[in-house]
């Protein structure tokens, strides 16, 4: 097993990995309107809804590459549905219309944003196994349905078939997101805030000194930064994603709790919460590394079939850990103003086809 840095990296073209280290160690507007304080997927999106909306020039500063937070190891599921069993209504209508506005910016964005379509099947003992009630969307399969859509699969399980669900590269679509905006610095930390009264007159940067019409912290955890006295609860919890090598298991769509397939046949599994765990890596005995374990298991029924030993099909896997926010996954939501542009169909990912599910 080896452990190092995210898939998401190495989908990337040498064009798009040096955009994520755009404007290194300068601010090319000092006196923007609007100053956006963080790089990962909040923070390029506020910046980038704000210079559509027109409301001034936007400069964005990231201390290290756009992405280099909790938004670069991100598993990059845009999956509401199945958060009805976990999160408040209001939250998974959230997610909705977020996932409505990827699409969106899917369409409007030259080039796209690498938006990938997908099915959702959760595997779960019985239908009551996760909720009382299944809500209209869900498609319950038994166990015979799910063993025909997914062959090798090591547990005899139904499962909750969701259809139109959706995931992304995050790094892609911050590179997308961010290709519109004229003033952006990574490498810049802003470290210290001149306060005035109630307004903040200016930051002090590993760059210099930034003077904005208005400041916004996308900082992912609050900001740490000299004169900013502000108290918000927060907590980190760690959490992991793994990715194979490109492996002889068929997945026809996200299998959860198994893995997504992505587009070279690798499997991504996560991300997980991975609570009170403390340490910098990736940390055998964590819940990734149960993961690992039974992805192998599902490898091996998998290579047994076909004739062929484990040692066939290694999978390389390659663990990931980045800080998260407090139990919530938020997703921006963003209007821009791109005209003139011809619409896009999202590309088709991994569907599970309807007849075998209706079968
Ligand atoms: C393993 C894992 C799996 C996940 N899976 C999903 C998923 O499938 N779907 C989903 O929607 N969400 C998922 N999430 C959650 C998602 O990644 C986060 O909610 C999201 O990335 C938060 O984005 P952000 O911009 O707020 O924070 P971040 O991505 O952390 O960005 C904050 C940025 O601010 C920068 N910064 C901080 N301080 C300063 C400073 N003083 N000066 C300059 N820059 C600064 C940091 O360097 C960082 O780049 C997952 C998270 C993890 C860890």
């Amino acid at each position: 097993m080896t452990v190092t840095g995210a898939i998401w990296r190495e989908q990337l073209t040498s064009d798009q990995r040096a955009m994520l280290g755009r404007g290194a160690g300068t601010i090319a507007n000092p006196r923007p309107d609007v100053l956006v304080i963080g790089g990962g997927i909040l923070g390029v999106a506020v910046a980038a809804s704000a210079h559509d909306a027109g409301l001034g020039s936007v400069q964005l500063v990231e201390a290290g590459r756009l992405g280099a937070g909790a938004t670069g190891g991100a598993t990059g599921l845009l999956i509401p549905e199945p958060h009805q069993w976990s999160d408040p209504e209001t939250f998974v209508d959230m997610e909705r219309a977020s996932l409505e506005r990827w699409r969106y910016l899917e369409q409007v964005t030259p080039g796209g944003l690498g938006l990938v379509e997908l099915d959702w099947i959760g595997l779960a003992p019985d239908p009551g196994g996760l909720a009382a009630h299944q809500p209209e969307n869900v498609e319950w399969l038994d166990a015979a349905k799910i063993a025909a859509l997914v062959p090798g699969l090591a547990w005899h399980l139904g499962g909750a078939l969701i259809r139109h669900q959706a995931r992304v590269n995050p790094l892609r679509a911050l590179v997308g997101l961010a290709d519109g905006l004229p003033a952006v610095g990574t490498g810049v930390a802003a470290t210290a805030v001149t306060i005035r009264g109630d307004r903040i007159e200016s930051v002090t940067t590993s760059a210099g000194e930034i003077s904005a019409g208005a400041v916004v912290f996308a900082t992912g955890q609050p900001p740490v930064i000299d004169g900013l006295e502000i108290d918000i609860p927060a907590d980190r919890v760690k959490g992991h994603l793994i990715v194979t090598e490109p492996a002889s298991v068929h997945l026809p769509c996200t299998v959860a709790p198994v893995a997504t397939p992505l587009e070279d046949g690798r499997l991504l599994a996560g991300g997980t919460f991975d609570y009170g765990d403390e340490t910098a890596g990736h940390r055998p005995g964590s819940r990734s590394a149960q993961r690992v374990a039974y992805l192998w298991s599902f490898q091996d029924r998998d290579t047994q079939r076909a004739g062929h030993g484990p040692g066939d099909h290694p999978l390389d896997l390659r663990g990931q850990a980045a800080a998260r926010g407090q139990g919530v996954e938020r997703r921006p939501v963003r209007q821009p103003k791109r005209r003139g542009l011809e619409a896009r169909a999202p590309s088709r990912g991994s569907s599970c086809g309807h007849q075998a599910a209706a079968g």
